[in-house]
């Protein structure tokens, strides 16, 4: 196994194991809010937190942070659940946020009981305008020390049926001056109606992110609780809930040494797409793309869908690596890691997109010919398969030129070419419709010349791809692009709608294939020779066969 040099993180878990912290246990979790899909950013988390924990001889588990019931559902918890394994990590577990409600809130009472919190009837505007600035200390809120009786009936009142969502909130009551924002009594509980995807109408408050994660991290014993930069901030407060928390669990006699570490690292960003996931809900609702899984989607199962194998999209998260300073990735890279992944996996085989008919005109009509094709030459084990030799043709009609310049080693009239696994050709003419359309090129084939014959070693420039007509399939092609024309969509002020690239899938409906194809799978790796790499899309039927294309064969993106 290729090794680089480790991450700061794994030398934080290096140093805590060292120092025989938390009984030399490892333990991490992956968090998300099942509130979309995932995409290549959580990607990045999954990787460090799986991988840190299958380094380290821990273990890690699958954490939903399902706290806000209006944005979660049951579709992107199933999704979730099916790209982590995609990716190729297994998690010890599956834990859902929402099982520690009862205790969160048994945890939130104490709270109260010991002044540490208040409800507030302010509205979320009110309590805005009170929390001040960095440098200048904020104002308490009128019900900041109202009696603990009070406080009590009415966060039991928040928790019913009858309650109206933003008439109240639990606030801790921390420190209104403290130059963190965070601690200027963060709201830690809400009131929300809509039905949750697991507990249902069983609860009416909801505890808020910094009153759940933390926590939930120390119920469970995770011991380091790797996040992204933007919580950074966030870290004093989710150390001093945990101190709280282990007060009042010490209190009931339960004393652990356990206490969950956060350590943030950079996001992932990549070029020319979009990461946030109010975003990419945009995208989708408003049928800017197919769907969650489009092919042009940063998103897991658009990757997926795309063509990109799991090991490339790990690939490319490992080359970028993990650091405290947030950076644009170029998705050139990511290309990179595809092409190279690729290369080692796909089945060659020949794909004509613009086609024109050549006529070997030598070749006796109705005779056909059974040639071998190598299905990858990095990989012997890959083996062959079966194509099918013919009098009538299709190539690409860029590869035919009546009047080439000297440097054009493809077809035209008096050179020679060698067709793909079979024979060399000479091009001796072509026919053209009354617009000078080229409507059929013809040739003579060298029957000495066929792929391991004596006359097969000869000097020829050009070896194109073709198809034989009457062995052939029609196929529906579709190009992607870029999403998004603008680098750094997120720096941009104007509206990301205008950024969107108009021409980013361009559909060719007069493709054919080989027939060979027909039998490959959904998400297969191919590579349609001289043309790049493609798979066969989930929409396709053995009556109407249709292919993305993951990524050309170079990188064509102008600098
Ligand atoms: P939101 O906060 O709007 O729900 P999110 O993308 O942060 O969006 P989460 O479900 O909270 O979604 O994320 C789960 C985990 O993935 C978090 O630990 C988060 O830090 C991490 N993560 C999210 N986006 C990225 C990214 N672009 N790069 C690396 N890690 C990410
Ligand atoms: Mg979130
Ligand atoms: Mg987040």
């Amino acid at each position: 196994e290729e090794k680089k040099s480790i991450s700061f993180v794994e030398q934080i878990i290096e140093g805590d194991l060292a120092e025989g912290k938390n009984g030399g246990k490892i333990q991490t979790r992956f968090p998300p809010e099942p509130n979309g899909y995932i995409h290549i950013g959580h990607a990045k988390a999954i990787c460090m937190d799986f991988g840190a924990a299958e380094k380290y001889g821990g273990v890690c588990n699958l954490r939903f942070d399902d706290t806000n019931p209006s944005k979660e559902n049951t579709e992107y918890v199933d999704s979730i659940l099916n790209d982590i394994q995609w990716l190729g990590f297994k998690w010890a577990n599956v834990y859902y946020a929402s099982d520690y409600f009862q205790k969160l809130w048994d945890f939130a009472v104490w709270m109260i009981q010991k002044g540490l919190a208040y409800v507030d009837e302010q509205t979320s505007e009110q309590i805005a305008a009170q929390k001040g600035t960095p440098t200048c200390p904020g104002t308490e809120s009128p019900y900041r020390n109202r009696p603990v009786e009070e406080s009590l009936r009415l966060f039991n009142e928040m928790n019913t049926a009858e309650s109206v969502e933003g008439s109240m909130v639990l606030r801790a009551k921390l420190d209104m001056a403290n130059p963190n924002m965070h601690f200027r009594d963060p709201v830690i509980y809400r009131i929300i109606h809509t039905p949750h995807h697991r507990t249902g109408t069983k609860w009416h408050a909801y505890p808020m992110y910094d009153f759940a994660h933390g926590q939930s991290d120390y119920f469970e014993g995770v011991t380091h609780s790797i996040c992204t930069l933007e919580f950074v901030p966030h870290r004093p407060l989710y150390d001093k809930f945990i101190d709280l928390l282990k007060e009042y669990e010490g209190e009931a006699g339960n004393i652990t040494d356990n206490r969950p570490r956060q350590i943030e690292f950079n996001r992932l960003n990549l070029t020319y797409t979009v990461m946030s996931k109010r975003k990419l809900h945009t995208l989708v609702d408003e049928h800017l793309v197919e769907g969650w899984d489009d092919p042009r989607m940063p998103t897991v199962c658009g990757m997926r869908r795309r063509g990109y194998s799991s090991q490339s999209i790990r690939n490319f998260i490992d080359s970028i690596g993990y650091t405290k300073f947030d950076a644009l990735n170029d998705y050139a890279l990511l290309e990179a890691a595809v092409r190279d992944d690729l290369n080692k996996k796909a089945c060659r085989v020949s794909a004509v997109l613009n086609p024109v008919k050549l006529v070997i005109t030598n070749y006796p009509e109705g005779q056909t010919e059974k040639l071998e094709a190598v299905n990858n030459p990095e990989n012997e084990a890959d083996g062959t398969h079966t194509i099918t030799f013919s009098r009538e043709l299709w190539i690409e009609r860029d590869d035919f030129m009546e009047d080439a310049p000297k440097k054009f080693f493809r077809l035209t009239p008096g050179k020679e070419v060698r067709l793909k696994n079979s024979y060399i050709i000479m091009c001796t003419g072509c026919k053209k419709d009354s617009e000078g359309n080229i409507e059929e090129i013809y040739a003579e084939y060298d029957p000495t010349s066929r792929s391991g014959m004596e006359g097969a070693n000869r000097k020829v420039k050009g070896t194109l791809h073709w198809l034989s007509i009457a062995h052939c399939e029609k196929a529906e092609v579709r190009l992607y692009d870029r999403l998004f024309n603008v680098e750094n969509t997120a720096a941009d002020e104007r509206d990301f709608h205008e950024l969107l690239n108009p021409e980013s899938l361009k559909v060719l409906n007069n493709c054919y294939v080989e027939s060979y194809l027909k039998e490959r799978n959904v998400g297969d790796f191919l590579q349609f020779q001289r043309i790049g790499y493609f798979t066969i899309d989930k929409d396709s039927t053995p009556m109407h066969l249709v292919f993305n294309r993951t990524v050309g064969l170079k990188d064509t993106w102008a600098k």
